[in-house]
């Protein structure tokens, strides 16, 4: 019988995991703007905010342009740095890493990038509305798919309708919890033109927030910013601001949606890396009983999965990221990296709230701010379940 588990020889190809050197300085320069110039800013802000003011981020976002870091996720051809797949999950981690990270990474420094289903717009289209994000002449544009009828199914959930009257649609319902709708001038809207209940028959339509007839309401939930309901009331929207054909709006923007669920977990990893130093450092200093509590193996074990599940976690992502810009099919790789980040990254900092006990749900540590966003994490761009949906299909077909 075998005594011994076999030697790792000097062929063993850890190389293979290694970054390309340019992905590895990418990284290092994000890090570094993160410590030198977001953290601090971040600091003069209060907990809660909701992003930063123009007058602290147009500064940063000079700053962050004048090394590069900007519009990473738009295409070259559109006027963006043009990042790959692993490049991008790489400043989602570490632009990740500061309080408001889950929702406002870097504050919001390197620039927006307009919703991808913009880059198959017409070319007047995109020159009038995504042109102004890449530009940083305006912030995010919002993207409204979910209603109260649901958000899970909107293939077959949708009811807002839009009516075509001449050259312009005529829109009636309402959107519910829509990201960035208080603060967007524009967003895209997903409405059935089709048959009521059946897949397919949803178009895209670019509206402009001050649409006569859109009203907005921001509904509270527990992040520090509201998402918005919308009430479409017979808005008018010319049929020159439907992108690609009638019918069409959920095939246009397919594989970016994909490649979004990749890209979605790379945050919250971050997120939880960072807490997880916070809690190592509290177990190091706080005693009790005595001892410290980083001699304890209940506190020692919280802090050795977490560190194990993170790692499988990027892995997953990054190996994920990998395959998508070597352009293979990485549908099921982008659910499995999107349910098991976003659910390793709440249960990390779910763990790390208890190794500093009160004090990690106090408003003074960013950890019960990152607790609660992370919680939203599990529902938006597909929730859980419906990844799992998704794998399981996959796998008995
Ligand atoms: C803070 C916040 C921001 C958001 N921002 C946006 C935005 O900008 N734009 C936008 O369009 N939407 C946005 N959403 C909506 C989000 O995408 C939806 O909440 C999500 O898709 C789930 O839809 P739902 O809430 O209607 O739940 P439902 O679809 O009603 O599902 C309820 C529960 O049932 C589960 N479930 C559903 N179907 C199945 C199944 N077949 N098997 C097992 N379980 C199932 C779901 O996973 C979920 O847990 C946001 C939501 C929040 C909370």
């Amino acid at each position: 019988m075998r005594q011994s588990a076999p030697a790792m020889t000097e062929d063993y190809p850890t190389g293979a995991w290694e970054l390309p050197d340019e992905l590895r300085m990418l990284r290092e320069t994000v890090a570094r703007f993160m410590v030198d110039e977001v953290r601090p800013l971040e600091d003069s802000l209060p907990h809660d905010s909701a992003g930063a003011p123009a007058e602290i981020l147009g500064p940063l976002q000079d700053k962050a342009r004048s090394i590069g870091l900007w519009a990473l996720q738009t295409p070259r051809a559109f006027g963006g740095a043009g990042l790959g797949v692993l490049g991008q999950v790489l400043v989602a981690e570490e632009a990740a890493k500061c309080r408001m990270g889950a929702y406002f990474p870097a504050l919001g420094a390197f620039g927006g990038n307009p919703p991808s289903v913009m880059f198959q717009a017409g070319p007047e289209q995109f020159e009038r509305y995504a042109r102004p994000i890449i530009d940083g002449r305006m912030g995010r544009a919002f993207t409204a798919i979910s209603e109260p009828s649901g958000g899970s199914d909107p293939a077959r959930a949708i009811r807002c309708r839009a009516e075509l009257r001449g050259d312009h649609y005529i829109v009636n319902g309402t959107k519910m919890w829509t990201t960035h709708a208080g603060t967007a001038d524009w967003g895209v809207v997903y409405v059935r033109t089709g048959e009521q209940g059946k897949r397919g028959g949803i178009t895209c339509l670019i509206v402009e927030a001050n649409a006569p007839g859109l009203t907005k309401k921001p509904i509270g939930v527990l992040t520090s910013y509201s998402p918005y309901e919308l009430h479409f009331d017979n808005v008018s929207i010319p049929v020159s601001n439907r992108i690609g054909a009638e019918g069409e709006g959920f095939s246009l923007a397919d594989d970016f949606l994909v490649k979004a669920r990749i890209l979605y977990g790379a945050g919250p990893i971050g997120i939880a890396q960072m807490a997880l130093g916070l809690a190592i450092d509290w177990a190091k200093q706080r005693e009790t009983f005595g001892a410290k509590l980083a001699d304890r193996q209940a506190i020692q074990w919280k802090i050795a999965n977490s560190e194990i599940e993170l790692r499988a976690a990027r892995l997953l992502i990054y190996q994920a990221a990998w395959k998508a810009d070597l352009g293979q099919d990485v549908r099921v790789d982008a659910s499995i990296c999107k349910v098991y980040s976003t659910e390793t990254a709440f249960r990390v900092v779910d763990r790390c709230v208890q190794i500093l006990g009160g004090l990690g749900l106090a408003k003074e540590m960013p950890l019960e701010r990152w607790f609660r966003d992370l919680r939203v994490k599990l529902l938006g761009e597909g929730a859980s379940e419906i990844q799992r949906m998704v794998i399981a299909r996959q796998l008995l077909r």
